[in-house]
């Protein structure tokens, strides 16, 4: 049996669910064996299309949940929305988690049927600005990349004919490629809000590479690893102190570069000149709706207030759409990067949505999606 607060090295016993898995195989056997022994109705998994797309699937199928492993690093999507009335396990990188957490706090999600295997996270990348810089960066043919790993800080692609190839990652993003912008500047990197978080920081030696680290937060997270040890799905051993310790200095590195980039990214704009960098920003949006669409944080639905004056007729300068929607997230924004990744004329929205809710997240220290105590300040303030 495993204690809350465990920190663990452990790995699927299936050989092929290991190799497949990204570090041990443990996320994908931890969540095939909820399924297997009734703890939950479907897993939440994405089905791999090609290196740079994947779907997102809620099955019950455990045989397909086996087959799932393995991170997608240019596969950018946010998997709060899955959970939405459902009873399941997922996985999920800091950002799907915080978008549970705050979906719970509205109502959308229960969280005590909801079963989250958090993934560290040093981020992710669009799929289309990957095949951009494979092409111009790494001088490689997109559709030739068989697998990528990140190793001491660079990024490594491996091609269909055997070749490696790899640049440093300050240097990708120096020239605008690597990491998505909000990647850069987000500081959850542990998803300390799930119910187990794993990673492959601070697996070292012989298990490097075909272990996952796993520390157990709540008693959900317990319940999950029980029941695949049970199961004998997995097995576990205790980390020892320079497994933690590793893990820890890496995480604190990574955070010390994301508030670099929070420090160049999201400075305070002057009020005087806030409506005209809003109106200048928004000048080109063409009212599509996606951002709203793909949000994992809105829960309005159809009647919701930002959507009333959301159409070419509301003809002040500045879109009341957006302005309805700066405010109603300044709250509950995350910063997931789903609104810039989905903009089709290529606003930077959550950049935009991150000056406005930074600060006001900042001044009363509070941080969304990172635990279900705390409710949101706008409603404490509409109290
Ligand atoms: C974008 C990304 C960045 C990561 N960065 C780091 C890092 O910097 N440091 C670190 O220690 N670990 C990082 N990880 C976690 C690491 O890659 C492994 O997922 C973790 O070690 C668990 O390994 P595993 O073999 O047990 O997981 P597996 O058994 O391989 O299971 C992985 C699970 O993750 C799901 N998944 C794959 N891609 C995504 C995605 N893009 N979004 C949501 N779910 C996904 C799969 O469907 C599967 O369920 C990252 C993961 C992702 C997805
Ligand atoms: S926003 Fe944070 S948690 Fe989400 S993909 Fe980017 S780095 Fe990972
Ligand atoms: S506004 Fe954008 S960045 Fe913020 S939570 Fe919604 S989709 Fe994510
Ligand atoms: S996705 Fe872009 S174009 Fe569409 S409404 Fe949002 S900001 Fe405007």
């Amino acid at each position: 049996m495993v204690g809350i607060g465990d920190k663990l090295l452990g790995y699927a016993t299936n050989p092929d669910v290991r190799n497949r898995g990204a570090s041990g195989g443990l996320v994908t056997a931890v969540l095939a064996a909820a399924l297997e022994k009734g703890m939950v109705e479907g897993v939440v998994v994405l089905k791999r299309i090609d290196e740079y797309e994947a779907i997102p699937v809620i099955t019950d199928d455990v045989q397909e949940v086996l087959a799932s492993g393995g991170s997608m690093h240019a596969v950018p999507v946010n998997l709060a929305k899955y959970a939405v009335g459902r009873k399941i396990a997922m996985p999920g990188k800091p950002c799907d988690v915080r978008g549970v957490i705050e979906q719970a706090k509205r109502n959308g999600v229960e969280l005590e049927d909801t079963y989250i295997v958090g993934l560290n996270c040093g981020g992710a990348m669009h799929p289309v600005v990957t095949r951009e810089m494979l092409t111009r960066m790494y001088e490689i043919d997109p559709e030739d990349v068989v697998g990528e790993e990140i190793e001491k800080g660079k990024l490594i692609f491996k091609t269909k004919d055997g070749e490696e190839k790899a640049i440093s990652i300050d240097e990708l993003e120096e020239a605008g490629y690597g990491r998505r912008e909000n990647c850069r500047y987000c500081t959850i990197k542990i998803p300390t809000n799930a119910d187990l978080a794993c990673g492959n920081w601070g697996v070292i030696g012989e298990l490097a590479g075909s272990a996952t680290f796993c520390e157990v937060m709540n008693e959900k997270g317990k319940r999950l690893l029980d029941n695949a040890i049970e199961a004998g799905f997995i097995e576990v051993q205790p980390a020892d102190e320079k497994s933690i310790a590793i893990r820890e200095k890496v995480n604190k590195a990574m955070l010390k570069l994301g508030d670099e980039w929070k420090g160049r990214l999201l400075t305070e704009i002057p009020d005087q000149e806030r409506l005209t960098y809003y109106i200048e920003q928004f000048a080109d949006c063409i009212d599509c709706g996606a951002c709203r669409e793909v949000c994992p944080v809105c829960t309005c639905g159809e009647e919701s207030k930002c959507t009333m004056f959301h159409s070419l007729a509301d003809n002040y300068k500045m879109s009341m759409y957006h302005m309805v929607r700066l405010l109603h997230l300044s709250d509950s924004c995350i910063g997931c990067g789903q609104c810039s990744d989905v903009c089709p004329v290529d606003i930077p929205v959550t950049t935009i949505f991150r000056r406005f809710a930074d600060p006001a997240q900042k001044k009363r220290d509070y941080s969304p999606g990172m635990d279900l105590q705390r409710p949101p300040f706008l409603e404490l303030m509409l109290k």
